[in-house]
């Protein structure tokens, strides 16, 4: 699933395409990608407003548009946002088609169908945005902000990191690369984390997420950027996906487990203890 990284990429892949630009025509082929928001007030509500900015917010890109609403793409598992040129068809994926004043199309996308599109006035996207844990890459995400959000509860510091009332933006991929990074065992409890280690696990996770932004993310399966690429952090992994080699630590052999939140959680036990 596309986190923080994957979701940068494609916003800023399309935002060149975006800004200043008009939206003319909507065209919904896939209504049931639609949450809270009928097909045709979605229409009405988006034809002929102009896109101020294109952003992020957790694993979501945000379209700010001038009437004040904000358009939320969730990507799911193999949702996807390009821009094209010309008018050929709309593929059997294609689950919306945003006419631009331009000539150019912003496509959405979703093999699956597991992704979400919002249109939020600016009350919801208020509450949505006051619902989400802080932004990780952004000054305000300190060491100690990050002890405050893993002091409460007794669930594995793993499972704080990807709490994303807690935390915006990380998902299973890079807390499994930010605690291997800080020497810390997944399955330990967030609240029994010390002042010395929530610095390192700060570093960590700001460390990755920035080069794995800057390798344009990690395609394990289905991610594409928003110019319809695969990522390249993959082959920048450390432990995830690397069950049975040795660590580039310490030589041990990486672990996988599911033990602790059913997800697939890669560790070293040599160097992670
Ligand atoms: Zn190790």
């Amino acid at each position: 699933m596309p986190e923080l990284p994957e979701v940068e990429t494609i916003a800023r892949d399309v935002r060149p395409d975006l800004v200043g630009r008009q939206i003319l025509r909507v065209i919904v082929l896939k209504p049931d990608i639609l949450r809270r928001t009928r097909r045709p007030e979605f229409v009405r509500r988006l034809e002929g407003t102009r896109v101020e900015s294109v952003g992020r917010r957790a694993k979501h890109v945000v379209v700010t548009l001038d009437s004040g609403d904000r358009l939320v793409v969730q990507p799911g598992m193999t949702g996807s946002l390009t821009v094209v040129n010309g008018t050929a068809p709309p593929d059997a994926y294609t689950t919306i088609v945003f006419a631009l004043d331009s000539g150019k199309r912003l496509l959405h996308r979703d093999v699956r169908r597991i992704g979400a599109v919002y249109l939020h006035a600016p009350a919801a996207w208020e509450a949505y945005d006051r619902n989400l844990g802080p932004e990780p890459l952004e000054r305000t995400f300190t060491p100690a902000r990050l002890a405050e959000a893993l002091r409460n509860g007794r669930l594995a510091v793993k499972k704080a990191v990807m709490d994303q009332h807690r935390l915006a933006g990380v998902g299973n991929i890079y807390a499994n690369e930010a605690l291997w990074s800080a020497g810390i065992d997944p399955s330990r409890e967030a609240r029994g984390i010390t002042a010395a280690e929530a610095r390192r696990l700060h570093g960590a996770i700001v460390r990755i997420l920035r080069r794995a932004i800057a390798s344009r993310g990690t395609t394990v399966r289905d991610y594409r950027t928003g110019t319809g690429e695969r990522g390249g952090y993959q082959r920048r992994l450390a432990v995830y996906g690397r069950a049975g080699r040795s660590c580039r630590r310490c030589r041990w052999r990486i672990v996988l487990t599911h033990v602790i939140d059913a997800r697939a959680t890669y560790f070293c036990p040599g160097c992670q203890r």
